[in-house]
């Protein structure tokens, strides 16, 4: 009885202790990332200016920025009027837009987990693919977040990409929305979608989040009300409609490197049926790899270009799975950025489901195959005229926030776009998309000076983008000090034990994760 008693009590304070070392991870508080000091005015001296409109290099130009536009662009030295303006020699250095990731998921720890990394990578904006319903989740981060980020970037009191535009939470019909939403979400009913639509524009979405089980009924109507709302969609292709019906209703965008092979191929209506569709998926993969029709890929792409719609083709993640079973590929350096939650918890089981496919007898070379056919109809896509944007799908198995970006757009140029296009479509062509090409998207007289300094010229080598100087964004110079200490950070905090328990806390108590694994 004793020694039962003993045990017992063992537990109890074991648990105890348990307890109260994870209630202290998740009130320890979080470090304040203090943005450097902003300059109302920047001079950079004999720099060459990467035009991504037309592939010149403006060389030895004198470039200078007031209130973060640039005000005045000149071969000949321009003279400072203000002795408190930041001077910066660019003699010897390349000046391109900061570069736009258009397809990324951020979360609520993002501000310490990847903003910093974007930043340091030459990534000043981004466009986030995931949103909340109608009230704060604990993991994922919606448009309330996202302008207040916005606004607090502005305000200069926070280092953060620009959120270019608002994304509503993925739409995806019955299954993604927990018990205890209000029931429109889940748009069963057409007559339910203008309540979604009337929703997220007072949430000051921009665009409705496209994911592929949405109710086929659903989709057209919301696809045909979205305009009067002031939105678009954007997202997956749905899986219940064909990818052409998809682009005639107007999707602006779509996402991801499988769109044309789940219409390209002999069995694409066995992939139609709503109560099979991820069954047909896995047995059809090979057979779309296989019996790709070009000439039907061909007719959607011309029907793209037609309709401007766009293509984030995001091929770090078919990557990943081509290369899960490499061991080299998966000891990436930039894995000391991720924390210890996300790597174990969520990564290791991706990578193990990968590798098993890999090797498998029945799949062996397929996931690869898969990646190599995606790569090959980006060529096709970019030859016919599909505006292509760079995305990345962070936080996605072993994608990394900033650093993704740089193997995407050599990625882009492997498919056979040229430098200059691979660089145009992280900059003006994703600029185009957003309609916010008068601000940004190139290095002009009047735009925004979101910029980046690379020590070498990316026109000759893509891979130079992330030879980087520095990086200009609001006023605020980031130099190779302040770019590693930017590093330092991300990679300090996300091994911190009170954050991991963070990460790990905001996951489990997320309604939205439980439903909706979502990429
Ligand atoms: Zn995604």
């Amino acid at each position: 009885m004793k020694k039962l008693f003993k045990t017992l009590k063992i537990i109890l304070l074991t648990l105890s202790f348990l307890i109260l070392t994870i209630a202290i991870g998740i009130i320890w508080p979080m470090p304040k990332l203090v943005p450097p000091v902003k300059y109302d005015t920047v001079l950079i001296k004999s720099i060459n200016i990467v035009e991504v409109k037309t592939g010149h290099v403006l060389e030895k130009r004198d470039v200078f920025i007031r209130e973060n536009i640039i005000t005045k662009i000149d071969s000949s030295e321009i003279l400072i009027e203000d002795a408190n303006t930041l001077v910066i020699d660019g003699t010897g250095k390349y000046l391109i837009p900061g570069l736009w990731d258009m397809h990324t998921h951020s979360n609520q720890h993002s501000p310490w987990l990847h903003h910093p990394l974007y930043i340091a990578n030459g990534v000043t904006g981004i466009r986030d693919m995931s949103g909340q319903l109608d009230r704060r989740d604990s993991y994922w981060v919606g448009s309330k977040e996202r302008l207040q980020w916005n606004a607090e970037l502005n305000m200069h009191k926070r280092i953060t990409p620009r959120y270019v535009l608002q994304s509503s939470y993925q739409i995806d019909g019955v299954s993604s929305i927990p018990d205890g939403f209000p029931s429109f979400f889940k748009i069963e009913k057409p007559e339910q979608v203008d309540s979604l639509l009337q929703f997220y524009k007072g949430e000051e979405v921009d665009f409705i989040k496209i994911y592929q089980q949405i109710p086929e009924v659903s989709y057209r109507k919301l696809a045909r009300r979205a305009e009067s709302y002031g939105l678009h969609i954007a997202g997956h292709k749905p899986m219940f409609l064909s990818l052409e019906e998809a682009v005639k209703l107007g999707q602006r965008s779509f996402e991801h490197g499988r769109i044309f092979m789940f219409e390209a191929f002999p069995g694409a209506d066995s992939l139609k049926n709503p109560n099979n569709w991820k069954n047909a998926f896995k047995k059809s993969k090979k057979s779309m790899v296989q019996d790709f029709n070009p000439k039907k890929a061909v007719y959607i792409m011309e029907l793209m270009k037609e309709k401007n719609a766009y293509w984030v083709p995001t091929l770090q993640t078919l990557k990943f799975e081509a290369f899960a079973d490499n061991k080299s590929f998966l000891s990436n350096p930039n894995l000391k950025y991720v924390s210890w939650a996300r790597k174990k918890l969520w990564w290791s089981f991706d990578i193990k489901n990968n590798k098993e496919k890999n090797v498998s007898p029945e799949s062996q070379g397929l996931s690869l195959a898969f990646y190599e056919a995606a790569k090959e109809q980006v060529k096709m896509a970019h030859d016919i005229g599909v505006p292509i944007m760079t995305g990345t799908d962070i936080t996605d198995t072993h994608t990394f926030a900033g650093f993704s970006i740089h193997n995407e757009l050599i990625d882009l140029t492997e498919s056979g776009l040229s430098n200059l296009e691979a660089l145009q479509s992280a900059t003006i062509v994703s600029a185009e998309y957003t309609k916010l090409d008068m601000q940004y998207g190139s290095v002009e007289n009047g735009k925004a000076a979101d910029l980046v300094l690379l020590n070498q010229n990316p026109l000759e080598d893509i891979s130079h983008t992330s030879k980087i100087h520095s990086v200009i964004m609001n006023g605020v110079y980031y130099d190779s000090n302040k770019i590693e200490e930017l590093k330092t950070f991300t990679e300090s905090i996300s091994s911190k034990f009170h954050m991991n328990v963070k990460v790990l806390y905001s996951f489990l108590n997320s309604p939205l994760i439980r439903v909706q694994f979502a990429d």
